[in-house]
């Protein structure tokens, strides 16, 4: 830990102005005016420590990969750990890339709440946090960069809803212990609200996936399914994983095709659903954009610039400097204008199973 970073982190406290958000800055907007007060700043190389809960999700090993090559790019080290959605080992492990002296965290939490503790770890070695994706709760984290995970709910329901204006819904949500899964939610909640008062929609299912394993959403769909003797009409599944996993019960019942179900990340699976059939819609978030910003803010928080935000967004202790980039909806009829023309993934392998 070197002098740089102290005068960071003790910047950090006057961050309600440092960090503070100038109406100005859009999410792609880049950065700042720099705050050159330590002559040394530019020398010696910048170790990031990025602690992600998983690496299972196709997503989130392209996360790491766009955030590596960014911080090489601009001459930083990235230390990489992987917590296995495991809250105690995230922690350890994030002690441990404290104790090596990275010079900035930047955390994907498995869990919004026990994460803090990794914040308060950190802040007391000096060493700033940014939240990756994921709000860390109840903590001074330095920074929150994601999508605007509400308006991810929100598309979802919308392209469901446009399908099925009436009848009986079930819902598929993320981990109860991620805050985006909360978000998704209250954005889906907008759109399905009005159409439940007017008495059209009826949700009959409604359940949290824990640790947002494909698995559990299979069983959590199946368990619906009897519940309701079939007589469901439409599925808001939070994400890809999930809405696999409701397909393939839906699937055990002859049903997958016949009921439309909402997803997200654009994984590859995904999208051969689409063109198949089985999944309706997906929501694209381009996380190259994400990862690439984060790793830009990551190296310059480290080096004691100045970074600027648009928003500030409340995690129950502080507002939290925060950018929000905009997802994108993907169907059937707009694959080649999003994800391919944006070379997230190739025309042949989306069409691969249909020959
Ligand atoms: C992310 C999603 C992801 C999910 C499961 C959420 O926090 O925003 O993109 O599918 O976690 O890993």
């Amino acid at each position: 830990m070197n002098f740089r970073l102290k005068k960071w982190v003790a910047a950090a406290s006057a961050t309600a102005l440092t960090l503070a958000l100038t109406a100005c800055g859009g999410a792609n907007q880049s950065s700042p005016a720099t705050s050159s007060s330590s002559s040394n700043k530019s020398k010696g190389k910048i170790t990031i420590g990025l602690s992600l809960s998983t690496l299972q999700e196709e997503r989130w090993q392209r996360d790491r990969d766009s955030f590596v090559a960014k911080a090489k790019e601009l001459g930083a080290d990235v230390s990489v750990q992987a917590a296995d959605l495991d809250d105690a080992k995230q922690i350890a492990q994030a002690e441990n890339l404290i104790s090596q002296g990275v010079d900035i965290l930047v955390v994907v939490p498995n869990n919004a709440s026990a994460a803090a503790a990794i914040v308060e770890k950190a802040h007391a070695a000096k060493i700033p946090v940014i939240a990756y994706d994921r709000l860390i709760k109840n903590s001074d984290v330095d920074l929150y960069i994601s999508f605007d995970n509400e308006r991810v709910g929100q598309l979802q329901a919308e392209a469901i809803t446009k399908l099925v204006p009436k009848g009986n819904y079930a819902l598929i949500e993320g981990a109860d212990t991620d805050n985006n899964a909360h978000l998704f939610k209250q954005g889906q909640m907008k759109v399905l609200q009005p159409l439940i008062d007017k008495g059209d929609i009826k949700i009959v299912y409604d359940q949290w996936t824990k640790d947002w394993q494909p698995n559990n959403a299979l069983k959590n769909m199946e368990n619906a399914l009897t519940a309701n003797n079939n007589k469901i009409d439409a599925v808001i599944a939070a994400n890809d994983g999930t809405a696999g996993g409701a397909i393939m019960a839906l699937m055990g019942q002859g049903l997958a095709g016949k009921v439309p179900v909402s997803g997200q990340d654009a994984e590859l699976a995904a999208l051969q659903r689409i063109v198949a059939g089985t999944q309706t819609m997906t929501v694209y978030k381009p996380v190259k954009k994400l990862a690439e910003k984060a790793a830009e803010l990551a190296v310059q928080m480290a080096k004691g610039e100045k970074v600027q935000t648009d928003k500030k967004i409340n995690n129950g202790k502080i507002d939290v400097p925060s950018i929000l980039l905009d997802p994108i909806v993907v169907t059937k009829e707009n694959i080649e204008q999003t994800v391919v023309a944006d070379g997230f993934h190739k025309k042949e392998d989306i069409y691969m199973n249909k020959k």
